[in-house]
């Protein structure tokens, strides 16, 4: 009996094995497949909390952009907290629906702030927590925190201006003094959309400023303008200077675009500029040049005008070229025609002065090679910096003497004249410059203009 109960349990084991050993495949089937599908769900990166900038202070009217993401799995929670003294105010708790819907979410701390704190002068705490769809931490997902402590600054910074009167031509220049408390960190001229900063004037204590400004020639000539001091917190104090604006008419010429003209031109400026993009039609390929070159030509003059120091390099009034006859004034205003239809229209900003082929070209006053090289519509350029914004630009050389990086003096030679780039002719263009706005050459040739409108104001005992 008892053997035939072993044969019999024994018999049931065999078949009960094969059973189990078929659902625990199954099960490790079901298992790899559930992990392999739900693999990307065990990642272990945190999402990312980025500030667009640092800040130590921040004013009433503060610009700060966060942005959380999440490439992985996407958001799940993300809460922004703003601590000061014993107040706690929540400016953002958003909860994200379903894993991957959303990666990335902006936020405008400032307007949060302004929306929902009553913001006190001191210190304060900003506090962001975010998490993730990951299975990571017991399904918690991958969770980031980034506390960010700093100072609610609501006042100010002291603007005092100490030059008089302003007397400024339209397409012209000026020169403002002013003083400024130290907590001010970016100050200067705003005119219009162009903003002219100021540096350290040398003679006088450390918190006063000079900026040079120019009025562009084409602003309306009720423009006002402001002397504006910010401080780290981005508070703002403006002041508006003795102001008289005298408005200019400018010329207006029209231009016919011969082929002859074209046929020269064009190819020759295309063959140094790779930007550009031929269009089937020549004189349709000039108009890109005369237009959308031009415009960059004067961006890039902008932008280098970044790296003008606040140290004047030039003494006295700046040199028209020496026998020079004026063939085209600053801002004649050109409507191009080509086969009797107008085709193009801009602004001519500087000189045009022959004197003969290959002159010699002057440095109009004293300073440092910026660019000596093919400059688009101008052709063959130098660019001299002579500090504090002040750029001269001589245009249509046919030979260059110089290099980028060296000291020239007043009236040393650069190269001779010459008729690249958009010329018709042998002559010199000379563009004249203030933090890339073009003005009127004719107030630096003047000694006396510069004396009344710079020069003087600078003296440690003007004011
Ligand atoms: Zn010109």
């Amino acid at each position: 009996m008892k053997m035939t109960k072993i044969n019999t349990g024994e018999r049931g084991a065999a078949r009960v094995l094969p059973t189990l050993v078929v659902l625990a495949s199954v099960v490790l089937v079901i298992l790899v497949a559930a992990i392999s599908l739900t693999y990307k769900r065990w990642e272990g990166q945190a999402p990312e909390v980025t500030l667009d900038r640092d800040f130590k202070s921040l004013g009433r009217a503060a610009s700060i952009g966060l942005t959380v993401s999440d490439p992985g799995n996407g958001l799940k929670q993300v809460t922004i907290r703003l601590k000061q003294g014993d107040q706690e105010v929540v400016l953002a708790d958003d909860a994200f629906e379903g894993a991957g819907t959303t990666n990335s979410k902006t936020y405008e701390i400032g307007n949060l702030i302004a929306e929902k704190h009553k913001v006190q002068p001191g210190p304060a705490t900003l506090t962001i927590h975010a998490s993730d769809y990951a299975f990571r931490n017991f399904l918690g997902g991958n969770r980031a925190e980034l506390t960010k402590d700093f100072d609610f600054d609501l006042v100010a910074p002291r603007l005092e201006l100490l030059s008089g009167q302003h007397y400024i031509n339209q397409g012209g220049a000026e020169c403002v003094v002013y003083r400024v408390s130290e907590d001010a960190e970016i100050s200067g001229v705003q005119v219009g959309s162009n903003f002219f900063p100021g540096f350290p004037l040398k003679s006088a204590d450390a918190n006063t400023r000079f900026a040079l400004f120019a009025f562009q020639y084409d602003l309306p000539a009720d423009t006002h303008v402001k002397v504006v001091a910010r401080d780290a917190a981005g508070n703002e104090a403006t002041a508006e200077p003795w102001q008289k604006v005298f408005p200019k008419q400018f010329r207006t010429r029209d231009i016919v675009l011969e082929d002859s003209f074209i046929q020269k031109v064009v190819p020759e400026v295309l063959s140094h500029t790779p930007s550009i993009q031929q269009q089937e039609e020549l004189v349709k390929t000039f108009v890109e040049i005369n237009s959308n070159l031009r415009r960059q030509n004067h961006e890039t003059i902008r932008n280098m005008s970044k790296e003008s120091g606040g140290e004047f390099l030039w003494k006295d009034a700046f040199l028209q070229l020496s026998n020079s006859q004026v063939e085209a004034f600053f801002a004649d205003r050109r409507t191009y025609l080509y086969q009797g239809k107008r085709v193009d229209q801009q602004d001519h900003v500087g000189f045009d002065l022959s004197v003969t082929q290959h002159y010699p070209i002057e440095a109009a006053n004293d300073g440092k090679v910026i660019l000596a090289d093919y400059f688009g519509i101008y052709g063959n350029t130098v660019l001299i910096d002579h500090g504090a914004g002040l750029i001269s630009l001589y245009g249509h050389m046919s030979s260059i003497d110089v290099k980028p990086g060296q000291m020239v003096k007043k009236k040393e030679a650069l190269g001779k004249s010459g008729e690249t780039g958009l010329a018709g002719g042998d002559h010199l263009h000379f563009g004249f410059f203030l933090q890339g706005v073009p003005v009127n050459p004719t107030e630096w040739w003047d000694a006396k203009w510069i004396k009344d409108h710079v020069l003087d104001r600078l003296k440690p005992s003007s004011e």
